[in-house]
């Protein structure tokens, strides 16, 4: 896990990032975490992309596997029992809104962007929308920063310390590709 500044990084992982995505990676500013075998979980985002564009998802789950069991999670009602609990426990909606302001915090190293300030990402700070943003989230700061990131982490079938990755490369050039995210 790592949270800005960010370690340096490989064209070799731009590479192996774009093939998970099943599109070309572009924008990176830092791998923000990795497999147990060292491919990229998580990509950082610029908050500005190079074509002028705010970007708030400084964090991206890019790990298909992940990816794949969040979606599993999400297709789950647990979104809601997050949203109920979030409601109902005051702690956890205190630890929720620090994971935004931390949230808000990482991306501001990377300069300041006007149109996206005080907006996170997955819902944050008082809504559970994307269960892929939290969980990206709580990779690259972490156990502790983010609960519901923590939660969705824990209860997925995927983990970041069991190496489950594919021959990326393979894959791509099967012609297999993955939707495309916003
Ligand atoms: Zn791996």
């Amino acid at each position: 896990m790592t949270r800005p500044p960010f370690d340096p990084f490989t064209p070799a992982d731009i590479d192996l990032v774009s093939a998970q995505l099943g599109r070309p990676a572009r924008n990176v500013v830092g791998i923000a975490a990795r497999c147990v075998c060292g491919a990229p979980t998580v990509v950082a985002t610029a908050p500005r992309l190079a074509d002028g564009t705010p970007f708030p998802t400084l964090y991206y789950l890019c790990h298909p596997a992940a990816t794949a069991a969040i979606s599993s999670l999400e297709a789950t009602q647990v979104m809601n029992e997050y949203n109920d609990l979030l409601a109902a426990d005051d702690n956890v909606r205190s630890a929720y809104e620090r994971a935004h302001a931390s949230f808000l915090f990482d991306r501001d190293q990377l300069g300041s962007v006007p149109e996206i300030a005080g907006i996170s990402s997955g819902g944050m700070p008082s809504r559970v929308k994307c269960l892929h943003a939290l969980a990206a989230h709580s990779l690259a700061a972490g156990p502790g920063v983010n609960p519901i990131g923590d939660l969705a982490l824990e209860r997925a079938t995927w983990s970041p310390t069991v190496c489950v990755c594919l021959d990326y490369f393979a894959e791509a050039s099967a012609g297999e590709s993955r939707s495309a995210p916003a």
